[in-house]
């Protein structure tokens, strides 16, 4: 059991900004409270850049960063993203993506939303 206030040994980062956490609860959602704020206004739908996605693929694109299978790259707005099955990775930015569904991709939606270019 870990109590409130207890600190991990592990040093998680936020997956949007990349900064230290430091609370259980950021530690868990691996998003800073910032961070999760806009990654949540993101997914009610209330911006227009999301507006070319289905609120489907909007869903999946939360569900994605919920699970942390977003992860930046080095380089900047690029991430590696964990195909749904779990057995793939992705190279996936907002001009291009590696998966096979060129259409369907939800994943562009997910870097909107994890860049905060959405927000
Ligand atoms: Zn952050
Ligand atoms: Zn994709």
């Amino acid at each position: 059991m870990i109590g409130q206030g207890a600190t991990t040994a592990e040093h998680t980062h936020c997956h949007r900004c990349g900064r230290t956490l430091r609370s259980a609860v950021s530690c868990t959602r691996k998003y800073g409270s910032r961070c999760w704020a806009i990654v949540r206004k993101a997914a009610r739908g209330l911006n227009d850049m999301l507006a070319v996605f289905t609120r489907r693929q909007v869903d999946q694109a939360v569900e994605l960063i919920e699970d942390a299978a977003i992860v930046r790259a080095d380089q900047a707005d690029v991430f590696y993203v964990v195909s749904s099955d779990g057995t793939e990775i992705y190279r996936s930015s907002l001009e291009s993506c590696d998966c096979p569904a060129s259409k369907e991709c939800y994943h562009q939606a997910a870097i909107l939303i994890v860049t905060g270019k959405a927000a």
